[in-house]
């Protein structure tokens, strides 16, 4: 006998189940399974209801399930209601995200377009893998559009240009690097949509967790982040040699101290063998502490020299009051011997006078004599050793006075030497910017008081990005330096030549007018045109482009330029190798 359940009535009880009820059950089981996964509540409740129907539980029974079953499937689809809302607001978020980084036109018209269902929200849970995948797709090309508003590093900023990016940039390269703020984050597509399948018990991700997810140090992240970094390595080995190049001749440039020299030459080797990323970092701290370092000791030596001076001055000036007081206690001792002998012969005189036989007269004469000239012996000897004693001090004086000459001149010398090579191009030593706006300034000033003819001239090398893409830096340098040298070797003596800048040049032509200065100038375009450069025994033509113009009244230096640099790259435009003169200056 079957115990009796609390809901069952005895009738129930005594009532086999039907075939068809047997069936509904079995089929209710399966259902029941199916829908689980959807709600903990909601699976709760249908595995009671799997339980009953499997104990053969009376109807009664399952009748009493059925309300609590009925609120689990309601609050079940509610919160499945919530979540589809909540996903559908990230991935619009996403988007608007993605808008906001100035994609493409086509990339951003296919983001409108995608976020139009998401307003619907009906169906989203059908659409939502076919709609990830394209979102995947469009958050790629957003991303990658924009390399150089990512906070990649300083190298690859500088160096490369948007299309030498590394194709391993990947998005989360991009999101690990942006800001902070946790409303303003960008989530990933992948982490919206595990949201959706994420039971209502846990809490689904918010923005915040996406993003700490996003940007938080996980060993994906990490790895994805250091492939940035040697990303830059990459940008940075491009550039190696040239950087190599340039702090070879910044070292070999410097002044040191003595005590330096060795490690500088320490730098210079590790230089010359050749840096990674890494290590040019350490070396650049190094040279910056060789320079500081250097200053600061230069500055103590100077201050040292000026103290000296000072010491030295003051020196001087207690000489020259001994000297005057020596000089007053001359003329005093002077006085003094001429009251002496003045009283002596005075005295001699009444002897004299007075005097009443010659042998008398004669001994006190010889002794008055004697005693005068003893008086002025010894004012005689102590003048001599007073002035020798002077003498002596104004030679010292004299010497010291040519020791600090010398001294003065070795500084006057050594700071125009600096104020010299502050204005040279190390890598072509011709003047540099800052040399040639001197020049300029100065050649103006004189032009504008004297008047007569004064041209000025822009060069550009044509096509050098390719000469250095081809060959590389080392061999752009090296052009560069041939250039120079070309340009110093056909130009005049008194023609200023300075490097601008990169691959262009200046030249200052004083005395000479249009006429002249057009033969000079396409002498120079030919001959470097035909000038035999070669790499790798590869014959490389090295062609310039040549602008220039007239000094003309009511010019200032600026409009000079402007007009030599327009007429240079109307040079490029009429097909590069061309020697263009500024129109203006023809009607001057
Ligand atoms: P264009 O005929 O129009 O002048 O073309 P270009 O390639 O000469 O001009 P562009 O301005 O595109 O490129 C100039 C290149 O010169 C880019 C830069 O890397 C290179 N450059 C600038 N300074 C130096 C340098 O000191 N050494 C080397 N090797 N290259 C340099
Ligand atoms: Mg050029
Ligand atoms: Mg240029």
């Amino acid at each position: 006998m079957s115990a009796t359940h609390p809901y069952s009535s005895s009738s129930e009880q005594s009532r086999e189940p039907s075939e068809q009820e047997e069936m509904l059950k079995r089929g209710l089981v399966r259902v029941s399974i199916a829908a689980e996964g959807i709600d903990p509540l909601l699976d709760r409740r249908l595995k009671e209801l799997r339980n009953s129907l499997r104990s053969d539980a009376p109807a009664s029974m399952l009748t009493a399930l059925l309300p609590d079953l009925e609120r689990a499937v309601l609050a079940a689809d509610q919160s499945r209601q919530q979540r589809r809302d909540q996903v559908c607001a990230l991935l619009k978020k996403l988007i608007r995200q993605l808008q906001e980084r100035d994609p493409p036109k086509e990339t951003d018209r296919a983001l409108r377009a995608l976020s139009k269902p998401l307003d619907a929200q009906d169906n989203i849970a059908q659409s939502l893998p076919k709609l990830l995948q394209e979102l995947t797709q469009l958050q790629a090309a957003a991303l990658n559009s924009t390399p150089e508003q990512s906070s990649s590093g300083l190298w690859s900023r500088l160096f490369s240009k948007p299309s030498e990016t590394p194709a391993g940039h990947s998005q989360i390269d991009e999101l690990a690097e942006l800001p902070a703020s946790p409303a303003e984050e960008p989530l990933l597509a992948e982490q919206a949509a595990t949201s959706l399948e994420q039971p209502a018990t846990e809490a689904a991700p918010t923005v915040e967790t996406a993003i700490e997810t996003a940007a938080g140090d996980t060993p994906e992240t990490s790895a994805k982040v250091s492939g940035n970094i040697s990303g830059e390595e990459q940008n940075y080995s491009k550039v190696a040699a040239h950087v190599e190049s340039i702090l070879l001749n910044l070292l070999n440039g410097m002044q040191l101290l003595e005590q330096q020299e060795t490690d500088c030459q320490r730098l210079r080797d590790q230089v010359s063998k050749g840096l990674n990323w890494y290590e040019l970092t350490a070396v650049l701290d190094a040279l910056a502490a060789l320079v500081l370092n250097s200053q600061q000791n230069r500055q103590v030596e100077f201050e040292s020299y000026l103290q000296q001076l000072n010491q030295r001055l003051s020196q001087f000036q207690g000489n020259l009051e001994d000297a005057q007081s020596s000089y007053v206690d001359s003329l005093e001792t002077d006085r003094t011997l001429e009251v002496d002998i003045r009283d002596e012969v005075k005295v001699l005189h009444e002897d004299v006078r007075e005097a009443e036989d010659l042998d008398t007269l004669k001994a006190n004469v010889e002794a008055k004599l004697s005693s005068l000239l003893s008086k002025v012996d010894l004012a005689r000897d102590r003048r001599e050793a007073r002035d020798s004693k002077v003498s002596e001090r104004l030679t010292t004086m004299v010497e010291r006075i040519q020791v600090m000459e010398v001294e003065a001149q070795t500084f006057r010398k050594h700071l125009e030497e600096q104020r010299q090579q502050a204005m040279i191009d190390t890598l072509t030593g011709l003047a540099n910017r800052a040399g040639l706006q001197k020049r300029m300034s100065e050649e103006f000033e004189r032009w504008q008081r004297y008047g007569g003819q004064l041209l000025l001239v822009v060069l550009d090398v044509d096509h050098f990005k390719s000469i250095n893409d081809r060959f590389g830096h080392l061999a752009g340098d090296k052009v560069l330096r041939l250039i120079a040298l070309q340009l110093s070797r056909r130009l005049r003596k008194t023609d200023y030549i300075g490097r601008f800048g990169g691959e262009e040049f200046v030249v200052l032509m004083p005395g000479t007018t249009l006429e002249q200065g057009a033969i000079a100038l396409e002498e120079l375009r030919a001959g470097i045109e035909g000038s035999p450069f070669h790499f790798k025994n590869e014959p490389v033509r090295v062609t310039i482009s040549i602008g220039y113009t007239q000094f003309c009244k009511g010019d200032t230096l600026d409009t000079v330029f402007e007009r030599a640099d327009k007429a240079m790259y109307s040079a490029k435009d009429q097909g590069r190798n061309q020697v263009i003169q500024d129109s203006h200056g023809t009607h001057a």
